[in-house]
């Protein structure tokens, strides 16, 4: 499948204000520019990992934060040095004021990115708005290429909406363009070198991330784990010329068949031995701040906002939640009880 890629979105560094307020750091050395924002609970999809078919107990609408709430977020974590945000959910796309927040985005001194996580349904219909809109980069969520497949871990038709979602999103020039394809045995372990073909023409990503245990315990029990050290044995088994390059923070094992446009990764997302990298601030979409993916304690940043308190308070919650990150998932997750059923409400 050939995608034709267009045109680059220009670097912004000429927007970075001199007057950011200090970085926000932990005790560990980290420094945390990454703010990944989910902006909604429900999702048109009910993938088997992640959501029973009745779907959670979601949040009401007024307990979700609202559009000025989210503005005003983005605008003092970006005087805190936050330069990238990523808009997650649920499905973003299904959030009626999704553009509204990527432009405000975009005016927004000191954030030189714009990113989405997508389950890519309604990607075809938004993408040239959401480009004209500033957005800098979509993840699309896709596990299988198989209709049948899909049906299968979706519990949803719609293997062709999403494949013509990346189409368009490869067709509009939007820089940079991720398939995240969470890899399980027997499922999909079959599908790594049709994943991976995508790559042959297309200056994307692929990347096999591995299965969390943040599923309402549906499948997390049932044998399905497969290890990213297995996964990256299986690639180097399986593709001849398969050359490690450089890559992001999380992108912990890329390389680049040779001769092809693309690269293709893999996240060791529940291995966690990424942690020492991690640059991300998370809020889900009821406005509660996780210094972890894994953390059992949470900030309410939400409340703080309606109560009233003034920035530099707000400044002050965010910045010490983040200093008292701990050192990996592995510890965080061993801190309590289990905050959160489900990755819809966190965001990934
Ligand atoms: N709806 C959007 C999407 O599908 O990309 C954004 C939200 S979704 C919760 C974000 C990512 O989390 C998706 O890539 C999904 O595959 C992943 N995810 C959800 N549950 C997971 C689990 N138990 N293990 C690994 N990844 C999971």
């Amino acid at each position: 499948m050939r995608m034709e890629k267009i045109t680059h979105i220009r670097p912004r560094e000429d927007r970075r204000s001199l007057s950011v307020n200090p970085p926000i750091t932990d005790h560990f050395g980290r420094t945390f520019n990454y703010l990944r924002l989910a902006v909604n609970e429900n999702c048109n999809l009910r993938c088997i990992y992640c959501m029973p078919e009745e779907g959670i107990d979601f949040r009401d609408q007024h307990q979700l934060l609202s559009t000025s709430e989210i503005f005003k977020l983005i605008k003092i974590t970006s005087q805190m040095g936050v330069s990238k945000i990523r808009f997650t959910g649920g499905e973003p796309l299904l959030r009626d004021d999704l553009l509204k927040l990527i432009r405000f985005a975009n005016e927004t001194e000191n954030v030189d990115s714009i990113h989405l996580t997508t389950n890519g349904l309604l990607l075809s219909k938004y993408v040239e708005s959401l480009k004209g809109a500033g957005l800098s980069g979509i993840n699309i969520s896709l596990d299988t290429l198989n209709p049948e497949k899909f049906k299968t871990i979706t519990r949803r038709d719609g293997l062709n909406l999403v494949l013509d979602g990346l189409k368009k999103a490869i067709q509009s020039g939007i820089l940079s363009i991720k398939v995240n394809v969470v890899a399980m045995r027997d499922f999909n372990d079959n599908e790594v070198l049709d994943f991976a073909e995508l790559t042959r023409e297309n200056d994307i990503t692929v990347r096999f991330i591995e299965l969390m245990p943040f599923d309402s315990h549906q499948i997390w029990k049932t044998g399905k784990f497969y290890r990213a050290e297995q996964i990256v044995n299986d690639l180097k088994s399986q593709i001849k010329r398969l050359n490690p390059i450089y890559g992001s923070s999380t992108e912990h094992h890329i390389f680049q068949i040779q001769g092809y446009a693309g690269k293709v990764a893999v996240i060791p997302s529940y291995t966690r031995s990424l942690c020492g990298n991690c640059n991300r601030i998370r809020i889900t979409a009821d406005g509660q701040l996780l210094n972890c993916l894994y953390s059992q304690t949470e900030t309410n940043i939400r409340d703080a906002i309606r109560n009233g308190r003034s920035n530099q308070d707000i400044k002050n919650l965010i910045r010490n939640a983040m200093t008292e990150k701990l050192r990996d998932g592995w510890t965080a997750q061993h801190q309590g009880q289990d905050q959160r059923e489900s990755m819809t409400q966190i965001g990934g």
